[in-house]
Formats: C-alpha cells, sequence, structure tokens
C-alpha cells in the first residue's frame, strides 16, 4: 500500500518535471492573458490630457509597467500624444524591442531607453512620463532649484536632480536619451528615492507608482515651475515647503491624485470619440 503510494507520487513528480523543463512557461500564464483595456485606455487618456494640459507637445511620451510581467512595458508607437489612440499602444521589453510579432517595423520612440531603464532600476515605478514641459527648462540650464512651493508638488521634495549630457556625451550631442547607457545615466541621477529628474535644455521625466499619479506629478511639476518662477520674480526669499510639509503633502496627494484622474480621464476618453 505504502509502496505504491510512494510509487505514484514519484510519477506525478516525474511528470511535473518533464513539463516544466520541456516548456518552461508552462507556470508563467499571466505573461498570455490579454491586455486589460482599461489600462490600455489609462494610458491612452494620459497622453491625451497631458497635451491638453500643455505639459507634452507634439513631443514626449507616457508608459506604464505591464502588469502581467515587469519586465515589459506599454507605450505609443512614434506619435503626437494627442493622435494617441488605443490601437497605437504596443507592448516593449525593457531594453525597447517589441514583443508582440505584430508590432515589429512599428516606428518607436528614439528616446525609449528612458522607459526601459529607469524601470530596471526602480521597481517602485510603474509609470513615466517624458516631456519637454515648457516652465521646467529655465530650471535646468539655470542654478535656481527645482522646489515644492505648492502642496500639490511635495513630491518635489524628494529631489529634482539635474541630468547633464554633457558628462555623457561631450558637447555636441543632441540631448537626447537615444541609447540604453544614456537610460541607465539617466536612471542613476533619478536615483533611488526622486519623483523627478530634470534634463538640461531638455525637459524633465517623472515617475509615479501608478499612471494616474506619473499625469497629477508631469502636470504639477509644471505648475510648480511657473508658481516658484513668479515668486522670484517678486523677488525676496521664497517661503518653500519644508521636508517634513512635503513628505506629507506627497502623502495625501497620492490619495487626492484620483480626483483630479477621474475628471482628466473622462474628458480625454471623451475626446476621442
Ligand atoms: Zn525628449
Amino acid at each position: 500500500m505504502v509502496i505504491r503510494a510512494v510509487s505514484r507520487l514519484v510519477a506525478a513528480l516525474v511528470v511535473l518535471v518533464t513539463v516544466t523543463v520541456s516548456n518552461p512557461r508552462a507556470f508563467a500564464q499571466p505573461a498570455q492573458a490579454p491586455l486589460d483595456p482599461a489600462l490600455v485606455d489609462d494610458l491612452v487618456a494620459a497622453y491625451r490630457t497631458l497635451a491638453s494640459l500643455n505639459v507634452l507637445d507634439a513631443f514626449g511620451h507616457v508608459s506604464v509597467r505591464d502588469p502581467r510581467d515587469a519586465s515589459r512595458y506599454l507605450i505609443s508607437r512614434s506619435l503626437a500624444p494627442e493622435s494617441v489612440t488605443a490601437a497605437d499602444i504596443v507592448v516593449l521589453d525593457l531594453d525597447g524591442n517589441p514583443v508582440d510579432k505584430k508590432d515589429e517595423g512599428k516606428l518607436l520612440y528614439r528616446e525609449r531607453f528612458i522607459h526601459g531603464e529607469i524601470y530596471k532600476a526602480r521597481p517602485d515605478v510603474n509609470a513615466i512620463v517624458h516631456s519637454h514641459s515648457p516652465t521646467v527648462v529655465p530650471f535646468t540650464v539655470t542654478q535656481a532649484p527645482l522646489r515644492p512651493i505648492l502642496h500639490n508638488a511635495g513630491f518635489l521634495g524628494l529631489g529634482a536632480p539635474v541630468f547633464e549630457i554633457r558628462e555623457f556625451q561631450g558637447a555636441d550631442s543632441d540631448l537626447e536619451i537615444e541609447t540604453p547607457d544614456l537610460g541607465r545615466a539617466l536612471a542613476k541621477v533619478l536615483g533611488k528615492e526622486a519623483a523627478v529628474v530634470l534634463m538640461r535644455g531638455h525637459g524633465d521625466t517623472v515617475v509615479a507608482p501608478t499612471v494616474r499619479d506619473a499625469v497629477y506629478r508631469a502636470y504639477y511639476t509644471e505648475v510648480n515651475a511657473r508658481l516658484q518662477l513668479q515668486a522670484m520674480i517678486i523677488g525676496g526669499p521664497i517661503n518653500f515647503l519644508t521636508k517634513g510639509e512635503a513628505a506629507t503633502s506627497n502623502t495625501a496627494m497620492l490619495r487626492a491624485s484620483a480626483r483630479p484622474w477621474a475628471l482628466w480621464r473622462a474628458k480625454a476618453l471623451q475626446q476621442g470619440k
């Protein structure tokens, strides 16, 4: 009896090992599941919202990590943000290559390495916005650090380091992040804490745990830059948020961002109908 039970167990184990070895993906089913249409809509809404808020113009891009497989992300094919639809969303691996055969040969953003390399370096990040946010640019080329002046921008208290591409590409680059090496260098300057990295003479890249927070943070990075510039014009010392106020506001805003997102998402998806 015992011998029979043991031999059955051994037989079952042999079958299990055989299946696993012959098909290493046998237990990795989630990546095979279809894309969640609500997540695709989130990403489309993020593009259109940031275009309507003048954070993105005809350039810039948004991505979200694939919840089915953390080593992939969703992004639009190379397209102006306002024009993005669900049909334009592609899935890339973290080296910037299309995962699906149907996406091979599509024109992709040249700066997509920003996304893949940050996802590799920051497991806490699930969404990224790269923009040429106009009011932020002056803070990338002067000595004035971008600091939180408004409670909505408390996340700036986590730091806003400046990436100087000359340190990596010399004095003749086009300032764009077009290689994995530059993407890695940018991710390194962003570091393990900050939600924003400024890019000298170029723009910024914002990271967040969700798409809604990435949109929220990209917008309030631009708003904070505008308000800080105005405060600097008035003159005199500026009463910035303390480190503690910035941290508390950041936590509160990660909860509160659901409200603007509900409005922005609905309006953006209405536009496309
Ligand atoms: Zn750019």
